[in-house]
């Protein structure tokens, strides 16, 4: 899929409601449209990659970023003493629907695993 027809390339860059919570120079993230638990955010890179088989040794630091943002994003709402899942879905069995990559951040009730 392309970047133009991408739906988080579109919410990222305003140009469909996706409730965007946080952003900076490298991530934005936004609330996932069917929620799985009372808290999920989808945590994405700014730029169009299709998913973790597409990262690069220069993405290093956008990496870090993304994991770091879920985690500030997870004390921001209160569940970093009652935990979290942090989900990344690639390819088709992995379950991924959507190839812009993204973190899940779950939380807000007690999961168990797999989630199926
Ligand atoms: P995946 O299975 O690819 O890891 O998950 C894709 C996620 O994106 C799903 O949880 C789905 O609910 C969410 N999603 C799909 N389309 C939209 C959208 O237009 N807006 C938002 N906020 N979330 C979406
Ligand atoms: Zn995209």
């Amino acid at each position: 899929m392309s970047e133009n027809e991408c739906i988080f390339c579109k919410i990222i860059n305003g140009n469909a409601s996706g409730n965007i919570i946080y952003q900076d120079d490298l991530v934005t993230a936004f609330r996932d449209i069917h929620p799985v638990a009372p808290l999920h955010i989808l945590i994405v890179p700014n730029k169009h990659i299709a998913s973790i088989n597409d990262l690069n040794a220069e993405d290093e630091i956008l990496a870090g970023r993304l994991l770091i943002t879920a985690r500030k994003l997870a004390v921001e709402h209160g569940v970093q003493d009652t935990g979290y899942r942090l989900i990344v879905n690639t390819g088709s069995h992995g379950g991924q629907v959507v190839f812009h990559l993204h973190i899940h951040l779950i939380g807000g009730q007690k999961m168990r695993f797999p989630m199926g």
